[in-house]
């Protein structure tokens, strides 16, 4: 039986392209070109690469979107999906349940910090966010303090693309043009040490953020503060890594004024930062619930949740309604395929890719650092296996470059020609590739990005932009 995924350059792939300019609807798209758009097509791939229609052979800079964690074309993967869709492909959660999603609680569980000991199963990220504040929202119900539901979030925070996960995003384009729940969300400054005010201190800008923090809770009432939600590393507003002890204080005055903190680590989890979660093992910190997705199925299978702690359980069995139902399921919710594809993703996470990846994230940091060494590059930053090279028109002042010069994709554009798909944001390259990355690999992908970031700043200088 050969499992292998075919379709690469086949007849009819320039249908494809073709059909998806007349009827479908790419994500995150332009009114201009809504329904009349085809993307980079991709037909194969194998480890950390990816092959486009042209035959071209990329590195999956990106890895997906953050997401395939332990490389393309895994065999066991592929192999766990068939035997259990032979086995038993769909269970009705109303009533029944499944094995593999009780072992995968348990597996999770066991990786989780504090007294995480409870999982919701979702269909990725946006439904596992979703879950947690509608939970958050249930809890206070229960509790009998239906007014403590605001939730505070931060700028350059991505969480999702339901209305009320996508309210907590603090992109500016995100939301410019689309509504959200505004009246449930606080915005809170990103902890952003690049962006800080010049000379100031670090120690400065951190206790700026947690006076900020702590003014807003007394502002708001923490009476009226149900939850915040945060990522360890803000992925997609830039790769934004805090600065050194900061999530820990934000955690105390969650604790100290009872809002619920949620830990988003729907791109931290399952080997980004070498470790199964990284608020524990990076950061030091115990949230009250932790969200996750993407690299629980290294992208294999559509899967997220939910880790709630036992202590929140524990007060709503022992609350004045134990009849109150939760009024929140999935059709998909514990789905028998996705489990079984994260317990074989975890096998495989646990055996060497862990252990790979904590390995060459210094290795990989370094190399990219490097890169800092080119006039456009303003700062090259990161953490474990995320990395983001960030440009500026001028260094001295970090002004950002002008939208239209649109240099994140221009920097793309050059390495596709050279065989690295990069993940452009604006003025941003954000490289999160597979975690079985070799140092070779890493090596070929800096060149490429390097000379795509010089043969951008010759186009700029050759229009007189730059
Ligand atoms: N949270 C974070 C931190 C994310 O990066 C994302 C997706 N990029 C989401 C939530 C939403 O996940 P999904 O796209 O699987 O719904």
């Amino acid at each position: 039986r050969d499992l292998r995924v075919t379709g690469m350059a086949e007849p009819g792939d320039e249908d494809a392209v073709d059909l998806a300019r007349r009827h479908l609807i790419q994500p995150w798209p332009f009114a201009g070109s809504v329904g009349h758009e085809a993307r980079a097509l991709i037909g194969e791939g194998d480890g950390i690469y990816i092959t486009d229609s042209s035959g071209q052979r990329l590195i999956d800079g990106p890895a997906g979107m953050w997401c395939i964690n332990i490389g393309h074309r895994r065999e066991e993967l592929a192999k766990v999906m068939y035997d259990q869709a032979m086995a038993l492909s769909y269970n009705t959660p109303w009533y029944t349940m499944n094995a593999p999603s009780a072992q995968l609680a348990r597996r999770i569980a066991d990786h989780a910090p504090g007294d995480l000991s409870h999982v919701f199963l979702t269909t990725g990220g946006s439904s596992a966010v979703e879950t947690a504040l509608r939970f958050m929202q249930f809890y206070n119900n229960v509790r009998g303090r239906p007014e403590k539901k605001l939730i505070l979030s931060r700028g350059g925070a991505y969480h999702g693309s339901t209305y009320l996960s996508a309210s907590l995003n603090g992109r500016p384009r995100d939301r410019d043009w689309m509504d959200g729940a505004d009246e449930l969300v606080v915005k809170l400054s990103s902890p952003d040490p690049f962006r800080r005010p010049k000379g100031m201190s670090l120690a400065a800008f951190t206790d700026g953020l947690i006076d900020e923090f702590r003014d807003t809770v007394a502002r708001v009432g923490a009476e009226r503060i149900g939850a915040f939600v945060g990522e360890p590393v803000q992925a997609s507003g830039g790769v934004i890594v805090p600065p050194d002890g900061y999530l820990k204080r934000i955690r105390e005055i969650c604790r100290d004024n009872d809002i619920l903190y949620i830990s988003d680590e729907v791109v931290t989890a399952f080997g980004r930062l070498g470790h199964v979660f990284a608020s524990g093992d990076v950061f030091g910190i115990d949230p009250d619930m932790i969200t996750f997705a993407k690299g629980v199925t290294s992208g294999y299978f559509p899967l997220g949740g939910v880790i709630i702690s036992q202590r929140l359980l524990e007060q709503l069995r022992r609350s004045n309604h134990p009849d109150a139902m939760f009024g929140h399921g999935l059709t998909y919710t514990s789905h028998p395929i996705g489990c079984a594809v994260a317990l074989k993703n975890l096998d495989i996470l646990e055996d060497s890719v862990l252990a790979h990846a904590r390995e060459v994230a210094p290795y990989f940091q370094a190399q990219l650092k490097t890169l800092e060494e080119l006039p456009l590059v303003g700062e090259v930053r990161g953490l474990g296996l995320m990395g983001c090279v960030e440009c500026v028109a001028d260094r001295e002042s970090k002004d950002p470059l002008q939208l239209d010069k649109n240099v994140g994709k221009r920097i793309d554009a050059h390495c596709h020609e050279l065989g690295l798909l990069v993940r452009p944001l604006i003025n941003m390259c954000v490289m999160s590739p597979p975690l079985i990355i070799s140092r070779e690999q890493i090596d070929d992908m800096v060149a490429i990005l390097r000379e795509g970031i010089s043969r951008t700043m010759d186009d700029l200088r050759k229009e007189g932009v730059w």
